[in-house]
């Protein structure tokens, strides 16, 4: 069982650095560390969580999907720790939609994310595994990867004014829901 670790926000140089190799993910201190970072992925509801957000500049990040009012269709994924990640493709086709970040607090942004991936990475076993993601796990892989090479969500956003804070968000996605029961209905 893991523990909670505190949460970097934005302004802290960790999140603008790029994390180092993971040298030997069997050894005991990396093993310990997925847990914690599994443990505060789940603590505080996040789809995903990057070490540098707990203050460590690792290769490592988590996913943690499962439908959820955006993505009723996302696969239930983890929580799996994703240790030296590579892309190897991406789809020319780009998909915009909403991101929030455990790293800045009470903002969401309309982020570009490419449809599908090809990637490459070792799970906490040491194997390596390569595999192809699309939309939700994509756009997570996308997001969480970007924190190991110091590049948060705002970095991506095509103009400033997609960017709502997280009480608008929220009446947003409501809106946009009882319009699309609506179109449902006829
Ligand atoms: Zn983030």
């Amino acid at each position: 069982m893991g523990k909670i670790l505190e949460i970097s926000e934005l302004g802290h140089p960790i999140l603008r650095k790029r994390a180092s190799e993971v040298e030997n993910v069997q050894d005991v201190k990396v093993q310990n560390f997925i847990d914690d970072l599994i443990e505060t992925c789940t603590d505080s509801n996040g789809v995903g969580i990057a070490a540098p957000q707990v203050y460590k500049s690792d290769r490592i990040f988590i996913i943690s999907s499962r439908p959820n009012i955006r993505y009723p269709n996302a696969p239930e994924l983890g929580p799996v720790a994703i240790v030296n990640p590579e892309i190897t493709y991406f789809s020319d086709e780009k998909v915009k939609d909403w991101e929030g970040c455990l790293s800045i607090p009470g903002i969401r942004g309309l982020v570009p994310r490419h449809k599908t991936i090809k990637v490459k990475y070792q799970t906490r076993d040491g194997e390596d595994v390569e595999n192809e993601f699309s939309d939700f796990i994509a756009r997570i892989f996308q997001h969480e990867l970007d924190h190991l090479d110091g590049i948060v969500f705002l970095d991506r956003i095509d103009n400033n004014k997609e960017l709502v804070t997280e009480r608008e968000y929220q009446r947003l996605i409501t809106k946009e829901m009882e319009e699309g029961d609506l179109e449902k209905e006829g």
